[in-house]
């Protein structure tokens, strides 16, 4: 086995016993693990193994994203940040000079983050409604960029509306799109299409990913604030 740098800073390249590639990150609190993944030692460094079918970030990563504004030293507004899979990555990323403010709207699922965020004190969980951001805006800061994962219907409408408030001018938008929230009865092509639409209203379009075959009918989009 071996441990390589991704073209994505923060981001490493796990080659397992078997040949096989796996993208991973370096444990930023070495001995946690967040939702049983893999944890790996390398050169006197801990990497945690990032599963794409657990995290749809780690999908897009898979499937050859070009574009990857989380880097060291980020700032990031995650809305729909749940018990802190996705964002645990995230944190490892952005490290002690980066930092995350996760929304999240159901209590039970945040309180799941809470002994995780003890340690990892890069992310600050808040619970709120990510369709009112208003709501937190005594608590965040302007961000560099913004990660949504929510699966609602008006996903393109909620990073508009928080892009407007908290994200830096030039600053980046992530979205993963599940077709079957927005419009069940439409093909999922033509959902991405309507959304991406929507997104360029405001946005510039950067990229679309699909994210099969981990995700089955989602897709990502990296977005740029003018
Ligand atoms: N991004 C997470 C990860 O990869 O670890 C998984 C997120 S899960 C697909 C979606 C989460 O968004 C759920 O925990 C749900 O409670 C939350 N959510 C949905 N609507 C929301 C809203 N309006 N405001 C805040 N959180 C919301």
């Amino acid at each position: 086995m071996k441990i390589k740098k991704h073209k994505f800073p923060g981001v490493y390249v796990f080659i397992d016993e078997d040949g096989s590639e796996k993208i991973a990150t370096k444990n930023l609190v070495p001995g946690q693990k967040v939702y049983g993944e893999r944890i790996v030692k390398w050169e006197g460094e801990e990497y945690r193994i990032w599963n794409p079918r657990r995290s749809k970030l780690a999908a897009a990563i898979m499937n050859g994203l070009k574009n990857f504004p989380i880097k060291p030293g980020v700032s990031v507004l995650y809305l729909g940040i749940a018990s802190g899979t996705t964002a645990s990555h995230v944190s490892d990323i952005v490290g002690w000079e980066g930092k995350i403010f996760g929304i999240e709207f159901s209590p039970r699922v945040l309180r799941e983050l809470v002994p995780i965020v003890e340690e990892r004190r890069n992310i600050i969980p808040i619970l709120g409604d990510a369709t009112k951001p208003e709501e937190y805006r005594a608590l965040v800061t302007k961000v560099d960029v913004i990660f949504e994962d929510v699966a609602q219907p008006t996903q393109a409408k909620i990073l508009i509306d928080n892009a407007k408030a908290y994200l830096k001018s030039r600053g980046y938008g992530m979205i993963a799109v599940k077709s079957r929230s927005i419009d069940v009865t439409k093909e999922p092509e033509e959902v991405f299409k309507m959304v991406e639409e929507e997104l360029g209203e405001y946005f510039e379009i950067v990229e679309r990913i699909s994210l099969e075959p981990y995700e089955k009918d989602h897709a990502l989009f990296v977005v740029r604030k003018p």
